[in-house]
Formats: structure tokens, sequence, C-alpha cells
């Protein structure tokens, strides 16, 4: 793609051309930053939550799965510290009237600077070809080193600014650092005020008393509050998990990432609890099992990194973000923190009730630990369908745009094509559809030249095409062509389920 900017606009409009995902509201000129799923983007972040489940819950004997109501009692805020902390630093530049996150317009800034490191490495991996050897250059070029001590030095500021909360420290660096509005150019900015997150509503008509609760802003107060229903309905031991998948809800100051960053969103997280002393080789654990996750997408491992955390949030004792390499940069994806006894302490607190484990190994009663991995099923979405999004070549030189998803998160696995719409094809065509769909997700389309038809698919994502011709009347085969290589073979219709099963395999970790 011709820039990083071209291809994410090219992302959103595929997106809303071919159904995937609609701005909310669009005919009323929209709401900002809220999505609704089209007719194919349902499919494919349907089978995102699958993948997502099945890893999860159905793959591990000791992880189960819950679902939540999203209203919660407004104590639970109280005790997650949600009310006193879910905080973002807004900043506002007086003469565009934009407002940003002060916190995220420092990172970009660490960005630029990372991205100049990268240039240099770029260069001299050019210069020195394979006897390029990247840790030693970064390591010693005087131009990397220069770079690197700026980022160290900005990161230490900025992490003593969100650790001990000071507002004015950290409007002090984006002067500092003299980072200017990228609409005005200005660096005339207003002071840096906290802002709470949540979304607030009213439960019970007024004349009863009504009581302001929450949107949930995550899923992971709904397993903490259930811990103990859970454990003892289910006789779990530790260590044992908790997933789930849900909507959350968050008042973002700055949404203008399409759906990277929503006000209401999904998210699938898992809690997982411990022995006392044990969470951080659980965290690693999670951390390496994680990426594998990712990475058994096929998506090549250049596109994720971790990042550890410098702040840690109120209650974790260890953090690290998964993040991918979006058109518009690297960014978290996923979050996997050890929580520590924070929260179940915090409810037991608030509660009044016991949150505890007997450990009949131990011969004791303890708090568990908590190991959360925590990831946006909309930023895998957009993750998964950017990277497979490309403009091809053919050899003839006409070009075709290609969706590449792995064939099991595509929306349809296979599409039925009858050649023509004429001597008894579509009736053939549309009896190996039934005889696969209650298999498959399939699309029936008769509409249009062949060759359009594939590259209608392609657009789409259907990892194969299966045309039925005047031979499958002769002899009961069908081409299937395959997206990527678009190479064609025979199938016999009696072997296309086993075909399609042994094509689309489940992805497995390991
Ligand atoms: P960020 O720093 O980008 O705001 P976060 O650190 O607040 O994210 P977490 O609270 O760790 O995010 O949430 C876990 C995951 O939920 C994130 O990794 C992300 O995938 C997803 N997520 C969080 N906020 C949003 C949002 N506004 N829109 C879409 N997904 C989100």
């Amino acid at each position: 793609m011709a820039n990083n900017e071209d291809a994410f606009k090219k992302v959103v409009s595929h997106a809303k051309e071919y159904g995937f995902i609609f701005p909310s509201s669009e005919i009323y000129d929209g709401l900002g930053a809220v999505y609704d799923y089209g007719q194919l983007g349902t499919e494919l972040k349907n089978n995102i939550k699958s993948y997502w489940w099945k890893s999860m819950v159905q793959y591990h004997e000791n992880i189960v799965g819950i679902d939540s109501a999203i209203f919660m009692h407004p104590k639970i805020w109280k005790a997650s510290g949600h009310v006193d902390a879910f905080n973002d630093p807004l900043i506002d530049n007086k003469d565009s009237k934009k407002r940003y996150r002060a916190d995220v317009l420092i990172e970009d800034h660490i960005a630029k600077i990372e991205e100049k490191i990268e240039k240099e490495v770029e260069k001299a991996r050019k210069r020195f070809g394979d006897a390029f050897d990247r840790d030693q250059f970064v390591h010693t070029n005087a131009r990397v080193l220069e770079h690197q001590a700026k980022i160290d030095d900005i990161t230490r500021r900025y992490s003593q600014c969100m650790n001990d909360n000071d507002l004015a420290g950290l409007r002090q660096l984006i002067l500092d650092l003299e980072i200017v509005c990228p609409i005005s150019g200005t660096r005339n900015w207003t002071e840096v005020r906290q802002f709470n997150l949540m979304f607030a509503t009213q439960m019970g008509s007024v004349s009863e008393g009504s009581d302001t609760i929450y949107l949930r802003p995550e899923t992971a107060q709904g397993i903490f509050v259930n811990f103990l229903n859970v454990q003892k309905s289910g006789r779990m031991k530790i260590p044992f998990g908790i997933a789930q998948i849900g909507k959350a809800f968050r008042n973002e100051i700055v949404a203008r990432q399409f759906i990277f960053r929503m006000r209401e969103f999904e998210q699938m997280e898992m809690q997982f609890f411990v022995r006392p002393g044990e969470e951080l080789k659980w965290f690693e654990y999670w951390k390496a099992e994680r990426l594998k996750w990712h990475l058994a997408l096929g998506i090549p491992a250049e596109n994720y990194r971790y990042h550890d955390h410098e702040k840690l949030a109120h209650y974790a004792n260890a953090a690290t973000d998964i993040e991918f390499r979006f058109p518009f940069g690297f960014k978290e994806l996923e979050g996997i923190h050890s929580r520590t006894d924070f929260d179940l302490s915090r409810h037991s607190e608030f509660s009044g009730k016991k949150l505890q484990y007997f450990d009949s190994e131990l011969g004791e009663n303890y708090t568990p630990y908590v190991i959360e991995t925590s990831i946006g099923v909309d930023r895998t979405f957009l993750a998964v369908f950017s990277h497979a999004l490309k403009d091809e070549t053919l050899e003839d030189g006409t070009t075709r745009t290609l969706l590449s998803l792995p064939p099991v998160l595509a929306p349809y696995k296979a599409a039925i094509l009858p050649l023509v719409k004429k001597d008894g094809l579509p009736e053939k065509a549309r009896a190996i559809f039934d005889s696969l769909k209650h298999d498959f997700m399939l699309q029936y389309d008769e509409k249009d030249a062949i060759g359009r038809r594939y590259r209608r698919q392609d657009a789409i994502g259907t990892p194969f095409c299966i045309t039925v011709d005047n031979d499958t009347l002769d002899n009961d085969t069908v081409t299937v062509r395959e997206r990527d290589t678009m190479q064609q073979e025979r199938v016999a219709i009696d072997q296309l389920d086993s075909y399609l099963h042994r094509r689309i395999k489940p992805i497995t970790i390991d």
C-alpha cells in the first residue's frame, strides 16, 4: 500500500463497502466512536470470539467461562477503584479546540523517536547486508544511543508524573518536548485535568429513589464478584481460570481511530487464580501463551511486540501489553496483568463476604492472586482485517483486492458458484449448498461472469470457491479454487465435506 494513512483509509472504506463495519446511526450522521458490525463483520467477529473461547475454555480443563450482567451493584466500582481512579488526563489545544489525552501525546512523541531509531536500523541493514547485527548496532551507534537516551529521559519523567498523579508535571513535559497540536500546529495548551471514563445511568424510577449505576468499563469485575459462585459450584481447584466475553463501555476522550478506540466495545478476558507467591511465574506463562495465540493466526511475528509497563496500575505488580503493528503504528492489542489479590480483597472488604480459597494441599485459607489476560474483540478484528487486506498485482498485470483472512476466521468458508445460470447447473449447485450448509457458512452466487465472482469472494476473504460446470453433471466433480494461490483442483462432490474440514483446520496452539 502507498503509505500508512492510505492503507488505513482503505481498511475503513473496504470494511464499509463489503458489509463488515458501518458507522453507528449513519443516516443521522453517526455517533462518535460507535460502530455497527454488518453482515460479514458479524461473522468475522463471531469467529474471532469462538477462536478465543475455544483456546481458553475448551482447550483448558481448568478454565471455565461465564456471562455476567452488564449492570452491576454500584459499590463494585467503588471497590474496584474505578469511581476514584479510572481517569484519563486530558488536555485541550486552545487554538484548534481539540481535546487530547496528555499521556497519548507523550507516548506518540516517544513513538516518533522510536521510528527514527528504526530508520537508522534499516539504513544500516541495507549497508551491511547479511553481516548486520541489530543488537550490536543499537548498542553502539552514536545516533541511536542519542535517541535512546532521549526516550529514557522522557519515559522516566513521564512515569514519575503518572505515578504521582502530577498533572502539572505532565503539562510541563508536553511543553518541554515542544509537542504541537496536529491540527493547529500550536503549543497553546490548557491545564491537564482528570476525566472519569465511566458512563453513568439511573436504575429504577426517580420517585422510588433511583440509584446511579455504571455501564461496566471492563468485564473483569463480573468475574471477581462471581469467584466464589464458580469455584464452589464448579469445584474448581487452584490454579484455575474464569473467562468471559462481553461488552464494555468507556467514555473515551479521543476516539478517532475507527474501531481501535470505541465508546462501546467488546472484551475477551480471563482471570487466572493462583497461589500467592506464584503469580509472577504464572504471569510469565500467560505472557508467552498469549503471544503464541496471536502467532497461531499466521500473522508474521514482526507485527507483534511486548511493551512492559513502567507505570503500574494501582492493582498490579507486573504488567505487559502485546502490541500490534496497526496501519497507524504499534499499539496495544492485549494486556496481561498480574493483579495481585487486590480485587478479591477489596470486594471482601466492601461486601463483607470472605472471598477466600481453602487449599487442601497446603491446608490453609488464602485470598488467591490473579493473572488477567484482557484483549479487545474489536482491536483483534482490526489487526486481522488490516493485515489481511492487500492489493495484489497478478502475472497478467491486472490487480485484485485480496482479504487473506485465516480460513477459520473467514466469514464464508466457501462460495458455491454455478458456471452459468442454465443447463441445470444452478440446481446442482444448490444441492451442494444444502449438503454442506450444516457444517459450513457458505455463499451461493450465480450473478456475473465467473471471474468477477471470484474477485468478489477474494475481497471478502472466502478461502474456497466451488464451481459447478457441465462436467459436474457427468462425473459429480467440481472445481475448487483456492483464494490465495488461485490454484484450482478437481474434487469429487462426496469428498467436499472432508476436503473443507481438512483445509479449514481449527487453529491450534503449540
Ligand atoms: P488504552 O491504553 O489503549 O486505552 P487500556 O490499557 O485502557 O487501553 P485495558 O484496560 O487494558 O486497555 O483493556 C484491555 C483491552 O481492551 C485492550 O488491550 C484493548 O484491546 C481493549 N480496549 C480497551 N479500550 C478499548 C476501546 N476504547 N475500544 C476498543 N477496545 C478497547
